[in-house]
């Protein structure tokens, strides 16, 4: 655990935050701040700052939060598909440096691509 980093904070219980699913290794929260009817984050429990830093002894919880994507997905009503986005450091505009995948959907099918600036 880092000590100032928010969603080891989350995942300690010291902010809260609205669970989708958790076990002993991952946990699912909605984003506070959705950007579509579903929007919620799938990250390690294990501090891994971000995919930049993900080493092949992090295969496994990686390979779990993407499989369980789908089904998570449809539980919080985006039955058809969703979108996963994973942004990675300075290029990709991360904000949270603790690993997340975003899952974004809802029932509808969302905007093609992410805006040109
Ligand atoms: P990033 O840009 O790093 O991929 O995304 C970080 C995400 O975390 C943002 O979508 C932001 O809304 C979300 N976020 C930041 N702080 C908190 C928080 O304290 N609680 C929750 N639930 N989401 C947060
Ligand atoms: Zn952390």
């Amino acid at each position: 655990m880092e000590t100032d980093c928010i969603f080891c904070k989350i995942v300690e219980g010291k902010i809260p935050s609205r669970k989708v699913f958790e076990d002993d290794e991952v946990l699912a929260f909605h984003d506070i701040n959705p950007l579509a009817a579903v929007h919620f984050m799938v990250i390690p429990k294990k501090h891994i700052a971000s995919l930049s830093d993900a080493g092949p002894e992090d295969a496994a919880v990686l390979g779990k939060i993407l499989t369980l994507a789908a089904r998570l997905a449809r539980e919080q009503g985006s039955p058809d598909g969703f979108r996963t986005i994973v942004n990675t450091g300075k290029i990709g505009r991360q904000d949270v440096y603790h690993l997340h995948v975003h899952i974004i959907g809802g029932p509808n099918p969302l905007p093609r691509m992410i805006a040109k600036e």
